[in-house]
């Protein structure tokens, strides 16, 4: 079925040169034709075609696929460094996206404060410009503050420019919100969705703020679901604890992503993470875990370990 009379050579079973190009030998089914265009695939007499997009096109796919994952996964440090887990097994970072949310905020500050869990929030600027006085309340009962942006954009294709506008803005909300001097103004940011290309390092560093903070585990819980599923969704933090105590270098401590708001309105409904929250707090609280915020978590990365 291949004709090998215009081979040059045959680098691969399956592959040859004709005419300087890596071609792939064709069945003869075809009538003699050529087919003009940037691919130059033609089919002929001797029935070829040139291989180099089946060799350039997976290559460039794979590409693409890595950079997609750098710029989504949570824990890749492909575009820059990220925080994503905390520096001891024991150690757990609670984190509450989107809001301040004037219905359920503080409640979350309640159960927080019942079980001694300080954790920290990433504030979306025009959020924190209608409900000031719930970014005060964060700060006084010692949670962390972090920076969400401004209007909770996608950050992946914007320019540093706008990136910069976005955390500038959100910054200058959360500090019109606090007293003058508080200590509480975030240095940490969380790009909303998680999605980050390379471009947002330099926009942070433009702002003054420290680094980007992400998550160990999410659990998908600014979707509807049961308090139940939400329950069992957070059973990993005790499961995985106990697998990394063997590797304590190389695992620490979960980063945990939840929401107190809804970047799309004020005033939605988070009862189910309440709910377990309340089963859970307690539990981890007599496990041993203990909780930090998540400038915490930085400092104790001091040494570029993130
Ligand atoms: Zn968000």
């Amino acid at each position: 079925m291949i004709e090998p009379h215009h081979a040059q050579i045959h680098p691969w079973p399956y592959f040859r040169v004709v005419g300087g190009l890596w071609q792939l030998p064709f069945r003869r089914d075809f009538p003699a034709k050529r087919y003009p265009g940037p691919v130059g695939i033609h089919v002929g007499e001797c029935g070829q075609m040139n291989a180099w997009p089946l060799l350039v096109l997976p290559t460039l796919g794979a590409c693409a696929g890595v950079a997609a994952w750098g710029a989504v996964s949570s824990t890749s440090q492909l575009f820059g460094p990220t925080l994503s887990h905390t520096a001891k097994p024991s150690q757990i970072a609670l984190t509450f996206d989107d809001g301040p949310n004037p219905a359920q905020t503080a409640q979350f500050l309640r159960i927080l404060d019942r079980y001694h869990a300080p954790a920290t929030f990433f504030l979306i600027g025009r959020f924190a410009r209608t409900c000031p006085e719930l970014v005060r309340e964060i700060a006084s009962r010692g949670h962390g503050i972090g920076n969400h942006t401004e209007t909770h954009a996608n950050l992946a294709w914007l320019p540093a420019r706008q990136i910069a506008d976005e955390l500038r803005g959100c910054q200058e909300s959360i500090a019109s919100a606090l007293s003058a001097g508080s200590q509480a103004a975030p240095i940490l940011m969380r790009p909303p969705f998680g999605y980050r290309g390379p471009q947002l390092f330099s926009a942070v560093h433009d702002v003054g703020l420290r680094g980007v903070a992400m998550w160990s585990l999410k659990c998908y819980e600014w979707r509807a679901q049961s308090a139940e599923r939400l329950i069992e969704r957070l059973r990993p933090v005790t499961e995985r604890v106990r697998g990394a105590s063997v590797h304590q270098d190389r695992h620490g401590g979960e980063v945990i992503l939840l929401h107190d708001g809804d970047a799309r309105k004020q005033g939605s409904d988070r009862r189910h993470v309440l709910v377990a929250l309340e089963y859970w707090l307690p539990r981890w609280r007599d496990a041993g875990f203990e909780f930090v915020t998540m400038n915490e978590v930085a400092a104790g990365f001091t040494t570029g370990g993130w």
